[in-house]
């Protein structure tokens, strides 16, 4: 099986980078990934201010999707996560949603084993891995790993986990796919600006849906899908999410926006997904029972 090592890291979603690995619609291939941290945290005692950040927030690739073109769907297939048995928790000043309390930067190495996150002595959380950037090319220019957009990013959603798929917009040819951000567990907002930031690996498939393609990254869980927006603020992502899922009602049961937007105050769920970074996450999750995947595609040719 192929296998991307973790050194093969970019710090952009770009189409410039040439790519680290080609595969085929159904091809399994496995990507090493670094902690957020680029690996740089060995103790509590290291200090914030003296990591090199230009290797912060790395992601592993690009994957060269075979056959993935402009105007189509990449389908990502989360097949498995493995993370290492220790990660590390951060505090920063002026970072996360109360970062103008923090008086000093802290860290928290925890140690990860049968499933749980050692928080502290006699605390302990269930790990739930998953991928916090995950993403695409986009259209133009270099986007930092640590933004999020149209192309996925630092999206920081906390049900991208094995099991789970995603579907990217493709903008460019091959899609140009990478990952990185490992979170041995995170909830949703990840208030104190970082999760449990591990290192490990993730195996993954691809296929490519022709001619169509969604506004937005879809999640889709077992019982749900999801567009995964951004906006300047949350407010403007609550928005934006709403308009995707109103407008993917609308195709769905061929109803006229109002009647769409009643049904979506039914059924449609907003939740944050991170309050953290420049740009705000909400998810808008609808139910598989109210909406078909071929209605979350806006476009079509
Ligand atoms: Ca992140």
């Amino acid at each position: 099986m192929k296998r991307v090592s973790r050194g093969m890291a970019v710090y952009s979603f770009s189409s410039k980078h040439p790519p680290a690995e080609y595969v085929s619609p159904g091809e399994h291939v496995i990507l090493e990934l670094e902690d957020a941290f680029g690996g740089q945290v060995k103790d509590e005692n290291a200090l914030i201010e003296e990591l090199d950040w230009s290797k912060v927030n790395g992601a592993t690739g690009p994957i060269f999707v075979k056959d993935a073109k402009p105007g189509d769907t990449l389908v990502v297939n989360i097949e498995d996560i493995k993370v290492a048995e220790r990660g590390v928790i951060a505090v920063i000043p002026r970072q996360g949603a109360l970062g103008n309390k923090v008086s000093k930067a802290c860290l928290s190495v925890v140690p990860i084993r049968g499933g749980y996150i050692q928080f502290e002595r006699g605390v302990k959380v269930k790990a739930n891995p998953m991928i916090g950037t995950i993403g695409v090319a986009p259209l133009l220019g270099d986007v930092p790993t640590g933004s999020l957009g149209k192309h996925g990013g630092n999206m920081d959603v906390k049900e991208v986990v094995a099991g789970s798929k995603l579907y990217f917009p493709v903008f460019v040819e091959g899609g140009l796919f990478a990952a990185g951000d490992l979170h041995a567990v995170q909830a949703d907002g990840e208030v104190c600006v970082s999760s449990v930031e591990v290192s490990g690996e993730v195996l993954l498939s691809f296929d490519v849906l022709k001619g169509r393609c969604p506004s937005w990254p879809v999640l889709e869980t077992k019982s749900n899908y999801a567009f995964l927006v951004c906006g300047d603020t949350l407010d403007e992502a609550s928005v934006l999410a709403t308009d995707a899922a109103v407008e993917a009602l609308m195709r769905e049961h061929k109803w006229s926006f109002e009647k769409a937007y009643m049904f979506a105050s039914l059924v449609v769920d907003l939740k944050i997904n991170q309050v953290v970074d420049p740009k705000k996450g909400v998810r808008a999750v609808i139910p598989k029972d109210s909406v078909s995947l071929e209605s979350l595609f806006s476009a079509k040719r």
